[in-house]
């Protein structure tokens, strides 16, 4: 089974509408695609309707920012029915979270940066949605602030620098709770990008479990033997389904592409047994 289960569209920080990246998806033989936009379903109806049309299966998604202790993590959700209220619930409060979160940021870089009108600037690049970082990230490199989308992350927009704004997200086990009332799966996104030690990742697991988090993204690109090992032993002893996925952006990261996600081991539980 071809899946990918964690990408981005125009509807968030993706630089494809919904329509070209199922096409590309579809292009690239992936048969079970979730379109997983920050904090949004705006981009589902019109990818469900192109995954009908290009006969690849569609499963609702969403990538979730939560906070757990001081940490932001991140929370996929998959295969929820997307008018649930509580579903709605969550993406109606963690969007007026980001509109928030940007009009900070962009005072923010007014000062830090010397900049004029950051906040405009961003919103007219992100179209409807409030402008997550990268597009604040597009506008520094387009003022000559920095030289590459990781330079502003880097320099200004990452936790720790001068334009960082702290941010109150549903916590980890709001999320969950949600995605779980809504008939989902919660799964804990990208599990090795957190900078977390092995025992700071099992304790967040025990909580995640306890809240109703039932899946695991095991199936990346990239992951070092070590880290493999660890995801294998975090699915044995937390019971967790395996989920996978590219992070798809953007045709520009070459590196990163729709489908290419290491298929389900053996030993796993793949997360599509809890919604097919
Ligand atoms: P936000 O949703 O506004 O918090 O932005 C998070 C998004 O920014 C992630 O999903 C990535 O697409 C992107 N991102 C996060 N960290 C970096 C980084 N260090 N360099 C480039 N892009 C990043
Ligand atoms: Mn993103
Ligand atoms: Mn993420
Ligand atoms: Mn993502």
């Amino acid at each position: 089974m071809r899946f990918d289960f964690h990408c981005h569209s125009t509807a968030s920080d993706g630089s494809l509408t919904p329509t070209e990246l199922v096409t590309r998806a579809a292009g690239a033989g992936v048969e079970l695609l979730a379109l997983t936009d920050h904090d949004t379903l705006a981009g589902l109806d019109e990818a469900a309707q192109t995954a009908a049309e290009r006969g690849i299966r569609l499963v609702p998604g969403i990538e979730v920012s939560v906070q757990w202790d001081t940490r932001e993590l991140h929370i996929v959700g998959l295969g929820f029915d997307p008018a649930h209220r509580a579903i709605r619930g969550l993406v109606d409060y963690q969007q007026q979270a980001r509109v928030n979160r940007a009009e900070k940021i962009g005072q923010k870089l007014d000062r830090a940066a010397c900049m004029t009108g950051a906040y405009a600037k961003a919103a007219a690049l992100s179209g409807q949605n409030a402008p997550g970082r990268p597009w604040f990230a597009q506008v520094l490199v387009s003022e000559g602030k920095a030289r590459n989308d990781q330079h502003a992350f880097n320099r200004f927009l990452k936790p720790g620098q001068s334009a960082f704004v702290k941010t109150p997200w549903l916590t980890l086990e709001e999320a969950t709770k949600a995605i779980r009332a809504a008939g989902g799966v919660a799964v804990l996104a990208h599990p090795t990008r957190y900078g977390l030690t092995r025992k700071k990742l099992r304790t967040i697991l025990a909580e995640f479990a306890e809240a109703g988090g039932q899946g695991l993204e095991t199936q990346t690109p990239g992951l070092n033997p070590n880290q493999r090992q660890l995801m294998d032993e975090c699915l044995r002893d937390f019971n967790m389904l395996a989920s996978g996925g590219s992070d798809f952006h953007t045709p520009r990261q070459t590196w990163l592409e729709l489908g290419k996600v290491p298929p389900m081991p053996e030993h796993a539980t793949p997360v599509w047994q809890a919604f097919l």
